[in-house]
């Protein structure tokens, strides 16, 4: 281990090219020149990793000699012992807006001028990064070998931090290190501090003695590195504005060397801080006067855990305090992406919503549920890894498919599910002659398609997507799910048989349908739940004068509805399918189904209640509604999750910025909205590649891992993300 960071760092000289190799056997982290400092993939067996060189070889440069240096100082115990004692360790940062020194580039930048290439727009990727140490003609404003060694320490220190934190952002910096020795007397009085020594310090290495030399000389060291970004950093004893600050975007740092009240052993944090900014973080601490609106970072999103405005003041974060920490909104801002689980599945490879139905299983019965899409040459799987992560989707059946078969999501609705009560999730496809059923094999894979009923068809009976919903759910307790399906006359059954196949359809309710009670799609939703803790579902729809419930009953079939609640209906209470989802779910550890509505003013919860019946609705939040908070069906999925294992469903809502949790509280009602990952929101920002639409990438909630914690698995632009809640 090298510093307080959790990396196992090794110095190579003349590391190989990652891409030479099929799997290299080390990670290239920090590069000076020829010396790289790496870590060594454990799973390589170590045999490869090129050796150490012993000691400091006689020709190494001064880049080269630092970046070696700096590593075995990490690896001292004073190094640590500095660590462990840091000053002022968690405290918030305490200093002007380290942002706000001038130039900003972006505003320097003339009208009409050419829009200049980024330097710094995410922190993904290689960087080249030049450390450009500045000493004057006195004592005092020169470095010590030991501290120009110390400063390329807490740099390597405070960079690894990125590349621990999100190994899979690719980050590998490239150095290169500058000691540039003025005659320039330090004048504490300039009207501009940093150009007292900047500007001659950039003619000594060969750039206009300016602002626009800075950044002259990043695109240089870019080009020269052969890196996808660029930025420098100045450490000085001359007097400057901050004792820290950078410029949102970029060029350019300054650290004063005595890092204020700090210290030296803080540098790497300080930083850390300000390669933040480099890369689009604003900051979070009090003094900064930051609030919590804005459009920062590659995603333009908004700085939610600036101490001014957030809950509590916000929480621990780096762009906040002294600490190794990230909040969930500074890796938006630095613009990490979420891990691309699976390539496929995505718009990127002709996926389409309104053509192919994606979903997720356990297709293989190991606990974990694999991405299962109907494409056009039928039903493809990605199975889930032993070892986490995600194999080649593979074409398992070809049929059910917009080619394979000609299924049409208009047309045809098709489910995953255990129609045999083995655990294992069939195929059920309401085909244009009836009901089609492939039954899941052990292992994985499905038996060829049969069809098993003629009936529940387009053709045969007269099915429509837009007037008969359609659903698979177990109704009898016996642990195979039935078919339930609204026709026109009413409510039709067909049990699962044991052996597998479907009992022939009955009319069990003469209600609930288009023609018995003038049942609608587009306003009245239907649903089957367990609403009593049976073990049955029983069906639940929001009519016109308020929710009906159609208890399941023990031999099959189901009771006479009854209109349980007066609200939440089209006319009772003016509920619309276009405006509010209801969804049922379990809020409560009594293995009943409650009511969640997401109405004008927020979220309504009615709990049902041991004696059959449901509380009247309560306003439970005022969030995540059609006035309140602006949530929009065609924009803002929502829907109810359990994120935290505890039994108890939360909700889970797609927004503008990303995911917003509200956790059910054990009391009942849910907690406030809290916004957990700044992706999959349909996007307030400028980048069109990270808006995500409901019409183009579906989004849904499930427990990948078997840790019974909610998943986010998202179908994007280039195949499937899964992120954990
Ligand atoms: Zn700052």
């Amino acid at each position: 281990m090298a510093g307080d960071l959790g990396l196992t760092e090794l110095a190579v000289l003349d590391a190989p090219a990652g891409a030479q190799l099929e799997r290299p056997p080390a990670r290239i982290l920090h590069r000076f020149g020829r010396v790289s400092i790496v870590s060594p993939d454990p799973d390589a067996g170590g045999a490869d990793v090129p050796r150490p060189p012993e000691e400091v070889a006689d020709d190494l440069d001064e880049t080269e000699r630092l970046g070696l240096a700096a590593l075995r100082l990490r690896e001292s115990d004073e190094f640590l012992a500095g660590k462990r004692s840091r000053p002022r360790d968690g405290e918030p940062w305490e200093m002007a807006d380290c942002t706000a020194v001038e130039p900003r580039p972006r505003l320097r930048r003339a009208p009409g001028a050419l829009a200049v290439e980024p330097t710094s727009a995410f922190l993904e990727g290689s960087v080249a990064v030049g450390i450009v140490i500045v000493e004057g003609p006195t004592a005092a404003l020169q470095l010590s070998d030991a501290q120009r060694t110390k400063v390329i320490a807490e740099v390597q220190n405070g960079l690894g931090f990125f590349i621990q934190t999100n190994p899979l952002a690719g980050i590998t910096f490239s150095f290169e290190v500058r000691d540039v020795q003025l005659d320039v007397a330090a004048d504490p009085n300039a009207a501009n501090l940093e150009a007292v020594w900047r500007d001659p310090a950039m003619a000594q290495l060969g750039f206009s003695p300016s602002f626009a030399g800075v950044e002259d000389y990043v695109q240089d060291l870019r080009s020269r590195m052969g890196t996808r970004w660029t930025y420098c950093a100045f450490f000085t004893k001359y007097p400057v504005p901050h004792f820290a600050y950078a410029s949102i975007g970029g060029p350019r740092l300054v650290m004063h060397y005595d890092n204020d009240g700090w210290g030296p052993d803080n540098i790497d944090r300080v930083f850390a801080h300000e390669t933040g900014h480099i890369f689009g973080a604003p900051d979070e601490y009090a003094s900064s006067n930051c609030d919590c609106g804005g459009s920062w970072g590659r995603f333009g999103q908004p700085n939610l855990n600036c101490e001014n405005c957030a809950v509590g003041g916000g929480v621990d974060c780096l762009m906040r305090a002294n600490t190794w920490e990230l909040c969930a909104y500074t890796p938006g801002h630095l613009g990490w992406t979420p891990e691309l689980a699976v390539p496929n599945f995505g718009t990127n490879s002709s996926w389409r919503v309104d053509r192919h139905p994606r979903l997720v299983a356990d297709t293989t019965g190991d606990g974990r549920r694999d991405i299962v899409g109907f494409g056009y040459h039928g039903v493809w799987v990605a199975r889930a890894g032993a070892e986490g992560g995600y194999g080649p989707a593979e074409l398992v059946l070809d049929n059910f498919g917009y080619t394979a078969g000609s299924w049409r999501v208009d047309r045809h609705p098709r489910f995953l599910a255990d129609t045999s009560g083995d655990g294992r999730p069939d195929i059920v496809g309401f085909g244009d002659h009836g009901v089609w059923l492939a039954r899941g094999r052990p292992g994985g894979g499905f038996d060829p398609p049969e069809l098993v009923l003629g009936d529940f068809g387009y053709l045969t009976g007269g099915w429509r997507v837009e007037r008969h919903p359609r659903f698979l759910a177990d109704t009898t307790g016996e642990g195979r799910r039935d078919i339930v399906g609204f026709g026109n006359a009413g409510v039709w059954l067909a049990k699962a048989l044991p052996g597998g196949g479907f009992e022939p359809p009955e009319l069990v309710l003469a209600d609930l349908g288009y023609d018995a009670g003038g049942w609608r799609v587009e306003r009245h939703p239907r649903f089957l739940a367990d609403t009593t803790g049976d073990g049955r579902a029983d069906i639940v729809g929001f009519g016109n004068d308020g929710v009906w419930r159609a208890r399941a009953l023990p031999a099959g079939g189901f009771e006479t509805p009854e209109l349980v609640l007066g609200d939440l209906g089209y006319d009772a209470g003016g509920w619309r399918v276009e405006r509010h989802p209801r969804m049922l779910g379990n809020t409560t550890l009594d293995r009943r189904a409650d009511i969640v509505g997401f109405g004008n003013d927020g979220v309504w919860l009615s709990r049902s209640l041991s004696d059959g019946s449901f509380s009247p609705p309560e306003l439970v939040l005022g969030d995540l509604g059609y006035n309140a908070g602006g949530w929009r069906v065609e924009r803002h999925p929502r829907m109810l999750a359990d994120t935290t294992g505890d039994r108890r469903a939360d909700i889970v809502g797609f927004g503008n910025a990303g995911v917003w949790i509200a956790r059910a509280r054990p009391g009942g009602g849910f907690e406030p909205a809290q916004f957990v990952i700044p992706h999959y929101g349909v996007g307030a920002g400028r980048w069109l590649v990270d808006a995500w639409r409901v019409d183009a990438h579906p989004r849904l909630t499930a427990d990948m891992t078997g840790d019974r914690h909610a998943d986010v698995v998202a179908f994007g632009a280039g195949g499937v993300h899964v992120s954990s809640l």
